[in-house]
């Protein structure tokens, strides 16, 4: 029996109805280098979605890899409540100044950030006397993760539906995506709409509200809606008005994906000075997508309400691999990369070049809307087919590239370091598939397909 099979039998996908591999079984990949994925007949796959958003620098990085082996000699895995390790200690100091947030709590995967986010923010306002404030807010189409407390704040209808009584839902206030604009609205206007309706809700709620938490400047799993900063300015301003914190969830736009190294930077206070959310949950491209970790950095307002004699004021919080030494350390050689070489500027040069060897698509008689921001390329394209997604990732595979749209919308989320030959291979080989698809229309092949998911 093959990987495939036996994958088939044993192995419960993510984000998978798991009857679909009857007829599509997943794909085995069994070496990773660079953007390369092999499978186990020798194809070559570009992972242009960087592996589910995680990967910056390609599979097999020396950098990360190196550093994971030194710290295999030196500590593998100890427990931190008790105990700490170096690079724990430094990755915390650097995120804080990175960020000038100062105290980084651990976790990880994304969900479990947001898990801490939330909770850290409510239990602050209750040692603070604030016990009503325990409501969360959160944007139409934000994605904040799985587990019961993220999906609370999670607005994507296809992961809530049959989790619903299990959840106590959040206030889901209009997403400031210019795709949401009534006709004749301009992206400005649209987002001032927004904010007017913060402004609104927080007028009547802010008693009940423990912070507001989106994902800054991309909404990746509505579709990669991009929107301007001028709304997390305007959220920074609000939320300090109305004493709410400020969740800013980097998991997926964190680590120069959208052109600085932090999305919410691109945010400019009144004094003209990048905006600062009160939490920043960050994991994803955290380790450079080679090892899980997730986390929450906070302000010394956040952690002075949890300073005190009592336990019960302590932030209660714990998993078993909190910190652990070997994702810390990739996550070192991840900032070391940035600090070392000039990666933003080289990504500026490198997106310029693929938007260039993406114009066709952009030009393409069926492509709606078009937008990149950083290293994010996206397409809403005009189908109404729900299998469009599926078929277009099925057939993308067959052409060498890891693609999943999301709904209509294509799109590309690729590790930094694509040459130009393989910018060629995704430009080209993208649009060929869309064709492809776009073709096959109302066929059996169609017909027989099923709805996908990010
Ligand atoms: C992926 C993602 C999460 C969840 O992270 P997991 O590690 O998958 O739990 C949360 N928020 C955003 C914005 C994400 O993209």
């Amino acid at each position: 029996m093959d990987w495939s099979e036996r994958s088939r039998r044993a192995v419960w996908h993510p984000c998978t109805q798991m009857k679909v591999h009857d007829t599509h079984p997943p794909r085995p990949i069994v070496s990773a280098q660079g953007p390369w994925l092999v499978d186990d007949r020798g194809h070559r796959i570009l992972d242009a979605v960087s592996s589910w958003w995680v990967n910056l620098f390609g599979h097999g990085f020396a950098p990360i890899r190196e550093a994971i082996a030194d710290q295999l000699q030196r500590v593998d895995h100890i427990m931190l409540a008790g105990l700490t390790h170096p690079p724990v200690v430094e990755l915390s100091e650097r995120l804080g100044q990175l960020t000038g947030l100062g105290h980084a709590f651990y976790a990880s995967d994304g969900a479990s950030a947001t898990e801490i986010a939330l909770k850290m923010s409510a239990h602050s306002w209750r040692n603070r006397g604030r016990e009503g404030k325990h409501r969360f807010i959160c944007l139409q189409g934000g994605y904040h993760g799985e587990t019961a407390g993220a999906l609370s704040v999670t607005d994507i209808p296809l992961f809530r539906e049959s989790y619903a009584p299990l959840l106590r839902l959040s206030a889901t206030l209009p997403s400031p995506d210019p795709r949401h604009a009534a006709p004749g609205v301009s992206p400005a206007q649209h987002t001032q709409h927004c904010i007017d309706a913060l402004a609104a809700y927080l007028d009547e709620h802010h008693a009940q509200i423990a912070a507001l938490i989106l994902e800054p400047l991309i909404q990746g799993a509505a579709g990669m809606g991009m929107y301007l900063p001028d709304y997390l300015s305007a959220v920074r301003r609000l939320c300090d008005q109305y004493e709410v914190h400020w969740i800013a969830d980097e998991i997926a736009v964190g680590f120069g994906r959208t052109g600085t190294m932090f999305a919410h930077q691109q945010a400019l206070g009144d004094d003209g000075v990048p905006v600062k959310p009160d939490f920043i949950c960050l994991s994803k491209g955290l380790t450079g997508g080679v090892l899980p970790l997730s986390a929450v950095l906070t302000t010394d307002e956040v952690y002075q309400a949890f300073w005190d004699d009592r336990t019960t004021h302590g932030f209660l919080h714990s998993h078993s691999y909190t910190g652990n030494p070997l994702a810390c350390r990739a996550a070192l050689a991840v900032l070391d990369t940035f600090a070392d070489s000039d990666v933003l500027g080289d990504n500026r040069r490198a997106a310029e070049r693929l938007d260039e060897l993406a114009q066709p698509i952009t030009d393409h008689p069926r492509v709606k809307t078009s937008r990149r921001l950083g290293m994010v390329w996206a397409w809403d394209v005009d189908v109404a087919d729900p299998t469009f997604a599926s078929r277009y990732h099925r057939a993308a595979l067959d052409e060498g590239l890891l693609l999943r749209p999301i709904g209509p919308t294509l799109y590309f989320m690729p590790p930094y370091v694509l040459g130009e030959a393989e910018q060629r291979h995704l430009a080209e080989g993208a649009l060929r598939v869309l064709d492809r698809v776009l073709a096959e229309e109302g066929s059996a092949a169609a017909q027989a397909s099923e709805v996908a998911v990010p």
